[in-house]
């Protein structure tokens, strides 16, 4: 069958609803989805290619529901002014490199983004992006390398009105134009949200613009919602309004809709949030290098919001953002004891609902009809692992192992740590180091 995939004999972390440990078993994709999950003797005749996990654990490939792959051109840029707030980063650093990306640079700093992803077993991304001074065709060329790569991307424009009305207006075009080429293309890799940069960049009538097209295209919105105390400042100082009731006044919040950290959202703000079925995304390293604090994620999910976990670009590794987010949960509570469940279910359980409104497929569990993304780890885990220890190995164990083998699909992406893919990836890197040079040049 040339659409099939056979990965043999490895042990299948299921996770999901049954979270069980499946030594000397077999996956079969056929056509993108899980077709079995059986022990190795009971598949036969198969004449497909193979993968052999023997002596490896196979596990559903990672959800990042909150990055930005133009950050990928941040590493090692020196010329940055110390910064004493949020709203200085934003100005002393993104924004100052947003503005002088081109389209080149949007499409090779994805490219790195995603080659990082494939190596950490990370599957599906939910992407947030900035290039003001070359918004149109950002998005067509970011999806250019999302293809070339294999992974499945869901994309967006983050419109502001930090840059006049011109380019505000080419962020509202550009949002428009993507979500109705995904809508056509209507296929399983590449999705769109409308994207907003967050409440304070963003006036009433731009906002108001956005929502009507965003409405009319039956599509949900991508935002940062309350990460600095500054942004609820602004919002009470200008239209009298909490930020997330601003959101909920333009109908930008509902259950297509993200809304990225949360940090600063009072209890009123949390209930609307979780009536509005709105995915809140919780980005623990991003939060503690801006020193903007810590989402109190066990009062959100208390309160019935669907919490995820993305990196906002500070790593391509869920599982290093996982071991950060429960630290950061112990201490924000001054409590060793609390926030595993919560913590674990955001990338585990929630990620994969999120993913799955987004693009129609199950995620996050390896049984039949579920999404044929797999990440397979070269573990021989010294300590017994069961049904009910899968996530200590995972949190403490596989976390600080690479990915070996990265499947989308039914596709191999990267086999025993070698990327399969029709790209160089010295010659990528190459490329980027040269177009890097030349915009922190620009800069
Ligand atoms: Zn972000």
């Amino acid at each position: 069958m040339p659409n099939s995939l056979l990965i043999e004999n490895g042990t299948v972390l299921t996770l999901g609803i049954t979270y069980k440990v499946l030594a000397g078993c077999s996956v079969l994709i056929e056509d993108g989805l899980v077709a079995k999950v059986a022990p190795k003797q009971t598949i036969k005749n198969y004449r497909g290619k193979r993968v052999d996990a023997t002596g490896k654990v196979v596990l559903p490939g990672f959800i990042n529901a909150h990055t930005h792959f133009y950050s990928s051109f941040a590493r090692g840029l020196t010329k940055t002014k110390p910064s004493k707030d949020f709203n200085q980063v934003l100005k002393n650093l993104w924004w100052r490199l947003d503005s002088a990306l081109i389209t080149e640079d949007c499409y090779y700093s994805a490219l790195i983004a995603l080659l990082g992803s494939i190596r950490h077993g990370t599957t599906t991304l939910i992407d947030h992006h900035a290039s003001p001074n070359a918004v149109v065709g950002s998005l067509g060329a970011i999806e250019r390398a999302v293809r070339e790569t294999g992974l499945r991307a869901c994309l967006c424009y983050e419109l502001s009105d930090r840059d006049g009305v011109g380019i505000a207006k080419e962020g509202l075009a550009e949002n428009a134009w993507f979500i109705q080429r995904c809508q056509q293309q209507n296929d399983s890799r590449v999705k769109a949200l409308f994207g907003l940069h967050a409440s304070f960049t963003i006036s009433d009538a731009t906002m108001e613009k956005a929502a009507t097209i965003g409405h009319a295209l039956h599509t949900g919105f991508h935002i940062h919602v309350a990460e600095a105390q500054s942004d609820q400042d602004w919002a009470l100082r200008q239209c009298s309004k909490r930020v997330v009731e601003r959101l909920k006044k333009f109908e930008i919040l509902g259950p297509r809709s993200i809304a990225a950290h949360c940090i600063h959202v009072n209890q009123h703000e949390m209930d609307l949030l979780a009536e509005t079925q709105t995915a809140v995304i919780h980005n623990p390293q991003s939060n503690m290098n801006n020193a903007v604090g810590t989402a109190n994620i066990i009062e959100l999910m208390r309160r019935g919001v669907l919490v995820g976990l993305g990196t906002d670009a500070m790593t391509t590794d869920m599982l290093e953002e996982l071991r950060v987010a429960l630290w950061g949960q112990h201490l924000r509570a001054k409590n060793p004891s609390v926030g595993f469940g919560e913590v674990t279910s955001a990338l585990f359980a929630n990620n994969p609902k999120i993913a799955g409104r987004i693009f129609g497929l199950r995620f996050g569990e390896i049984c039949e009809g579920a999404a044929g993304d797999l990440a397979i780890f070269d573990y021989d885990p010294p300590t017994p692992l069961e049904s009910g220890n899968v996530l200590g190995h995972l949190v403490f164990g596989i976390s600080q192992i690479e990915a070996d083998t990265t499947v989308v699909g039914g596709r191999v992406l990267m086999e025993n740590k070698k990327l399969t893919l029709n790209l160089d990836e010295a010659r990528v890197n190459a490329r980027a180091r040269e177009l890097a040079r030349d915009l922190w040049q620009r800069i």
